[in-house]
């Protein structure tokens, strides 16, 4: 079974054509199964010439089984090419920061929306199939956590915080850590 077939996603083409890509448009996206309301999320989205911010903020709710509903919000950044004949072309820059990767569909694995490749890695690995955010949640995790940190060493030391880290990421030292997070986006 081709597990992004059944996911639910963002296409690029689908914002095009929908006149989302003129500037900035405040929308919501709702997808069906056979008429049956299955889901919806809203979208900003900011491609106007204010500098070269320019990205797609995510706003929506996910839960696992008979959890509570989780908000999510997070942006995915935007970036433009010139097209052959005029004009530009719109992509979408993987949400997940050590991946990053330019693709023009997100596909919703777990509780994120990410790039294609990402997407596989909640259905990759055995070993994280049973738990509850999966291997790129972790990640995601792990990324936003970082952000937060602001003192990553004490007298030539790791902080607590920054220990936590690592063992967000996979591993005991830096080395570990990138090591892992690289094998589970596949930069080697
Ligand atoms: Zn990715």
């Amino acid at each position: 079974m081709d597990t992004t077939d059944a996911a639910r996603r963002i296409e690029m083409t689908f914002l095009r054509k929908s006149g989302y890509l003129c500037g900035w448009a405040w929308k919501t996206i709702r997808w069906n199964c056979r008429g049956e309301p299955t889901g919806q999320i809203t979208v900003k989205i900011a491609t106007g010439s204010d500098g070269d911010n320019y990205y797609m903020e995510l706003d929506y709710k996910t839960r696992s089984g008979d959890e509570e509903w989780r908000p999510m919000d997070y942006r995915v950044r935007l970036e433009s090419t010139p097209c052959r004949y005029g004009g530009k072309r719109w992509w979408f820059r993987c949400p997940v920061v050590r991946c990053n990767r330019r693709n023009s569909i997100l596909y919703q694995s777990g509780d994120y929306f990410v790039c294609r490749k990402c997407a596989r890695l909640s259905y990759a690995s055995q070993e994280y199939r049973s738990r509850r955010i999966g291997l790129l949640g972790r990640i995601m995790d792990a990324e936003k956590f970082e952000m937060t940190l602001k003192r990553w060493y004490y007298r030539g030391k790791p902080t607590r915080k920054h220990r936590k880290l690592l063992r967000m990421y996979g591993g005991k030292s830096p080395m570990e850590a990138v090591n892992a997070v690289a094998a589970a986006l596949g930069m080697f």
